[in-house]
């Protein structure tokens, strides 16, 4: 293996006494890592994506301090192989820590831990609850610890923030023995962005006492949370995150006897059920056309009737899913869009909030349009029940906050 260029590099100048005390954020998936070096203040980033890793297309996408792109080609790098290029890429600004998104938790964690031996093997063990994701993290963490073993790291998972749900809420109606034996119970995702969203809009809201925010997690994957005092008291992910909302090729919530049914009638096997209900269902199975809701909407706008349906299916799900979770709300403050789409498509905020007709919430139609492409912002007018905000997710940046916390860096 070997890397090339395909763009002039030299990222040695000026401004590196900007990245001050930086962290580095990781996020190993199975084909990809995304990578954010973030200075102490969170201000200030070089960010990359290393894509599809094994293939001989393999590339590191890589933008410097000063904004230049450059694509590395690394034909048929793996894992390891593209965590060397982007450390080598990295090393020069002197990284102290390294956060890394894990997916899945467990019920051991509740908050970022320092990793050792033994936080390392709880990593690897739950492969059994997130098979895609908890082994690319572990590699993550061992290859980061083979070049700099003297480098603190710290990983932060996406099911800790969902750790204070009340029995209530994340049990399963199934036999006891499932849940003491088997740690089978609702776990709840997209953590790190629930909690930042939240936070967030209780930072800036005027509302005043304690706060109750339902936040929708709207991107390729798709999840909401109602949120009190900070605290996540339900989520629509489940033991993994296929369950809950409709997603880009996720179903989210079916009939739980679909799998035998499909079984006994197609003869279809568990493996490829599975696939079929993660891989080729949600925006991706209804339209026909694609997992993405700009090519989805621009073929319902053609008059596409099953990209209409798709996006339809779509926003009443997350109304519905909203409208439920209110429930675990002891106060309602407002709402929240995060993620690709619930920052970017002001059509499918409308539709999902006129899908919640009887929560007396009154849309101002101008400042809706305008928060798209990272704008942060209320669009609620001034007679509407319930506020909303559209606040861009920073998922980095919390895991940034996150490890300097646990190594008690601030
Ligand atoms: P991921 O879950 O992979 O991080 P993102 O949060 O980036 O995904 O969200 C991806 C989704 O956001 C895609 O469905 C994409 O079509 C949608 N999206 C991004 N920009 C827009 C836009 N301007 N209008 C509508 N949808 C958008």
């Amino acid at each position: 293996m070997s890397a090339s260029l395909t763009n002039t590099f030299d990222d040695k100048n000026s401004e590196t006494s900007t990245l001050t005390n930086p962290t580095l954020v990781l996020n190993c998936g199975s084909s990809s890592i995304k990578y954010a070096l973030i200075s102490d203040d969170n201000a200030t980033r070089i960010t990359g994506l290393a894509e599809n890793l094994g293939l001989d297309t393999a590339r590191i996408k890589h933008t410097t301090l000063n904004g230049e792109k450059l694509e590395i080609s690394i034909p048929g790098g793996n894992h390891k192989f593209a965590l060397q290029k982007i450390l080598e890429l990295l090393e020069q600004y002197h990284f102290i820590a390294v956060g890394h998104r894990v997916v899945h938790g467990g019920r051991e964690y509740s908050e970022a831990v320092r990793v050792d031996d033994h936080v390392l093997d709880e990593v690897k063990r739950l492969k059994v609850l997130a098979p895609l994701h908890n082994p690319a993290h572990a590699l993550g963490i061992e290859a980061v610890q083979a070049i700099y073993p003297d480098i603190p790291q710290v990983v932060v998972f996406d099911t800790a923030f969902h750790q204070t749900m009340p029995p209530v809420a994340f049990r399963y109606p199934l036999p006891k023995n499932l849940y003491e034996e088997h740690k089978i119970r609702r776990y709840g995702f997209h953590g790190t962005s629930h909690a930042y969203v939240s936070e967030r809009a209780s930072d800036i809201t005027d509302a005043s006492g304690t706060h109750g925010w339902l936040t929708a997690h709207l991107g390729n994957g798709c999840s909401a949370t109602a949120v009190y005092d900070g605290k996540s008291l339900d989520t629509s992910m489940g033991l993994t995150p296929l369950e809950g909302l409709m997603m880009g090729t996720r179903s989210g919530d079916v009939d739980p006897s679909l799998h035998i049914h499909l079984k006994r009638q197609l003869g279809m096997s568990l493996e490829d059920i599975d696939t079929m209900l993660n891989k080729e269902s949600g925006l991706l199975g209804i339209s026909g056309l694609s997992n993405d809701l700009r090519t989805v909407e621009q073929a319902a706008k053609e008059g596409h009737k099953d990209a209409q349906l798709a996006i339809e299916m779509f926003c009443y799900r997350v109304g519905k899913y909203l409208a439920s979770l209110s429930c675990a709300l002891p106060e309602f403050t407002g709402i929240v869009f995060t993620g690709g789409i619930g920052e970017n498509s002001v059509s499918t905020r409308t539709r999902i909030l006129e899908v919640m007709r009887h929560f007396g919430i009154k849309v101002d139609a101008d400042k809706n349009a305008n928060l798209v492409g990272g704008n942060e912002g209320s669009f609620h007018s001034s007679d509407s029940s319930l506020e909303l905000w559209v606040i861009p997710t920073d998922e980095e940046g919390r895991i940034a906050q996150e490890t300097r916390e646990a190594l008690h860096l601030v």
